[in-house]
């Protein structure tokens, strides 16, 4: 979008509008439909009246800028759609059309490619000082989810350069920087290589118009002095070419200004040593014409040794295809020769934008991204027949399909994401109390969940509440380090909480069963403890309580007695207990609960029992699941680090009812060092036996490896932990 300057509608009749729409018309009449024609007149009309009473910085009406970009588009031979969107992409952005009413009005998929030009425009307009220009590049590539976005971008920036007048020196030089940067590599990318050459030179004028003039001059110079020796040659080559009885063209032809200054700058060389060489291009219609008008020239002139290269067998890595010589001409001139089909022009000129119209009468061809499959895969051809690296291929790929994506904040900043990246890493991106406190999102007006994966173009409204907290789950489909590392410090604080809060009830429990209360022991009384132990504060000490590092039942002894320094002999006898098999329990009565036989390793829940102290349950447990729904004092517990013993599991096992079956299976799991507690038949036929085995084992690597070697067993057909 370029700065619209309000003025009064002057109502010229043949005004320059007309003129251009009349310029486009015909331009289209040569590869379009009639239909195709009156959609784009149509969309002529919906954008002037539109952009009526807006004018461009130049004094022309707006409509002039959307018409010269459909223009150029015309000459590269767009589709109707992308005609028809370039007509339009300026609507959404500075009128009070919508894409819903682009949809209605003309199609979806024009819709799309205005929204898409408008979020590139909208990118123009951001400060990106931070910005890697390859990146910005990238980014461009990854918001085009169709390609003719970004060809109608290259248009609207080509015209936009074109028209850069009377702005200020300054502006100019940031604009035409950014199109060097940004722009220019691209065009090349996509082998648009004649709205690269404009956009060269454009940028060239801008930033150093001295130098543009000057060589400007010099080459009109050079061209007059060089008219009549140009003709001549001209001349001999069509005379002896004409024998050969094909149709061909040739054209005299300059290096554009930007490369002769580049050449120039580069290898430090003068104008006359970049411009004293002769340069002309044959045009013809068939490949094999090629190879014969080479044959020709070669006869007319001397050739110059080790300068032919054939970019027809072997098409450059962007698919570039061309005969290129050179010739030692009349008076000893040097003379670069460009052989190629009229085709091969079109393609090395127009690039990527020529290739939606290929095979436009396939009826399969409305697809447009199928048609940029269609040219990728066609190049890939052209590779693999010229038996060449795939490395161009590669980059594209790496362009077309980034491993990145790229989304906005409903302020319109751009966010950059990892390919699979969720809602919570958007989330924690633009910041980690947002992340922390998201409970879900909006795209395009719609709710969607947490764990929906973003995509190039979003605009993405996180829904945060203040109660929100993080989710252990979500670090299953977070990607970025920082929503990862995030939720992880924030379980972490949380946990610290919640064990001081495990630890505090532990300690009241050892308390009561001393009959005494928490409250009532004296605060002089516990900074002495806490000295004597050497802890900073009492939290500190109900969360190491809490996390199995002190024992709640010591602590509480500790308390009780008159003299604290005493109760340490007490501790010095009791510290060789067994190693713990939850952490945080020390002084409890631990149960593993019978129904579903939790092992180390496993998933668990704890449950405060009366009487009993903590049942262990396994977290799938279906009991631990009711008791869940009713009883609120259930707790998070962890398996110790260093749990340590024999654990009872127990499995279903379906046998082959053979004789002696079961002491296979007996010895097999004596063999891997465990021990049957019990072996009952469920049940029974002719064929199958199901046996309930009870047997003993260390923790779930143990238990995996018993069940793995009792699988391998012939006998064995199915076997499965019974977890209630
Ligand atoms: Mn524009």
């Amino acid at each position: 979008m370029l700065e619209i300057a309000t003025a009064s509608l002057t109502g010229d009749p043949s005004s320059p509008e007309e003129g251009l729409l009349e310029l486009l018309c015909s331009s289209v009449k040569g590869y379009l439909d009639k239909n195709q024609i009156d959609d784009i007149i149509r969309a002529y009309h919906y954008s002037a009246d539109a952009h009526k009473g807006q004018f461009r910085k130049s004094g022309e009406t707006y409509i002039c800028h959307p018409l010269s970009v459909a223009i150029t588009l015309a000459e590269m031979h767009m589709d109707a759609q992308g005609i028809i969107a370039a007509i339009l992409h300026d609507v959404v952005e500075d009128t009070h059309i919508s894409k819903d009413d682009i949809a209605s009005n003309f199609s979806v998929e024009v819709a799309e490619l205005v929204d898409g030009v408008t979020k590139l425009t909208k990118l123009d307009n951001k400060s990106r000082a931070e910005a890697q220009a390859e990146n910005v590049r990238k980014m461009l590539l990854a918001m085009a989810k169709d390609l003719r976005v970004i060809i109608v971008k290259l248009a609207d920036r080509l015209h936009n350069m074109k028209t850069l007048g009377a702005m200020p020196a300054k502006k100019k030089r940031r604009i035409a920087k950014e199109t060097q940067e940004i722009y220019v590599p691209l065009a090349n990318r996509l082998s648009m290589n004649n709205i690269r050459h404009q956009l060269e030179a454009l940028c060239l004028e801008a930033t150093h118009p001295k130098r543009y003039r000057v060589l400007n001059k010099a080459v009109k110079k050079a061209r007059g002095n060089r008219r009549e020796i140009v003709t001549t040659i001209e001349n001999s080559i069509k005379n002896r070419l004409k024998q050969l009885g094909l149709k061909f063209d040739v054209v005299g032809r300059e290096k554009n200004l930007a490369s002769i200054y580049k050449k120039m700058h580069r290898q430090k060389i003068s104008f006359s040593n970049v411009f004293d060489v002769y340069a002309f291009r044959i045009y013809c219609d068939q490949v094999d014409d090629c190879y014969r008008i080479l044959g020709c020239v070669h006869n007319l002139f001397k050739p110059v040794p080790g300068k032919f290269k054939d970019y027809i067998a072997l098409p450059k890595a962007n698919g570039y295809q061309s005969l290129h010589t050179v010739l030692i001409g009349p008076y000893g001139v040097p003379m670069e020769i460009q052989i190629r089909t009229r085709e091969m022009h079109r393609l090395a000129e127009s690039g990527i934008a020529a290739h939606w119209l290929y095979k436009s009468d396939d009826p399969n061809s409305g697809n447009a991204q199928a048609r940029a499959n269609e040219w990728l895969r066609e190049l890939l051809e052209i590779q693999k027949t010229a038996g060449n690296s795939l490395e161009f291929i590669d980059n594209l790929k790496v362009d077309l399909f980034p491993q990145e994506v790229f989304v906005f904040t409903p302020q319109g900043n751009i966010i950059k994401l990892p390919k699979g990246a969720t809602i919570v890493d958007f989330a924690y991106a633009v910041h980690t109390d947002i992340g922390n406190t998201c409970v879900s999102a909006r795209i395009d007006n719609k709710l969607i969940s947490l764990q929906s994966s973003l995509e190039s173009g979003m605009t993405v409204e996180v829904i945060t509440a203040p109660w929100a907290k993080p989710n252990p789950l979500w670090l299953n489909h977070v990607i970025t380090a920082k929503a990862r590392s995030s939720i992880r410090n924030h379980l972490k604080n949380f946990k610290q909480k919640e064990a001081i809060d495990l630890g505090h009830r532990l300690l009241e429990k050892e308390l009561k069963s001393l009959n005494i209360n928490l409250e009532d022991i004296e605060e002089s009384r516990i900074l002495q403890l806490l000295d004597v132990i050497k802890i900073d504060s009492m939290d500190k000490l109900l969360e190491e309580i809490g996390l199995g590092d002190k024992m709640p039942m010591l602590i509480a002894k500790r308390l009780s007695q008159e003299d604290i320094h005493a109760a340490i002999k007490l501790e010095d006898t009791t510290t060789d207990h067994a190693p713990l098999i939850i952490k945080g329990t020390e002084g409890m009565v631990i149960t593993l609960a019978k129904c579903c036989h939790p092992i180390p390793g496993d998933p668990i829940i704890g449950f405060f029992n009366p009487g009993k102290g903590i049942v262990i349950h396994h977290l799938e447990c279906r009991n631990s699941s009711e008791v869940r729904k009713k009883e609120t004092n259930w707790i998070d517990v962890e398996w110790s680090h260093d749990v340590a013993g024999e654990f009872s599991v127990e499995l279903k096992i379906e046998l082959l009812n053979q004789r002696g079956t079961l002491a296979i299976i007996a010895s097999t799991i004596s063999s891997m060092d465990s021990n049957i507690e019990s072996v009952s038949i469920a049940d029974q036929d002719v064929k199958i036996s199901v046996d309930l085995i009870t047997l003993t084992v260390k923790n779930r690597v143990h238990l995996a490896k018993i069940i793995r070697k009792l699988k391998k067993l012939s006998i064995t057909l199915k076997i499965t932990r019974i977890k209630a």
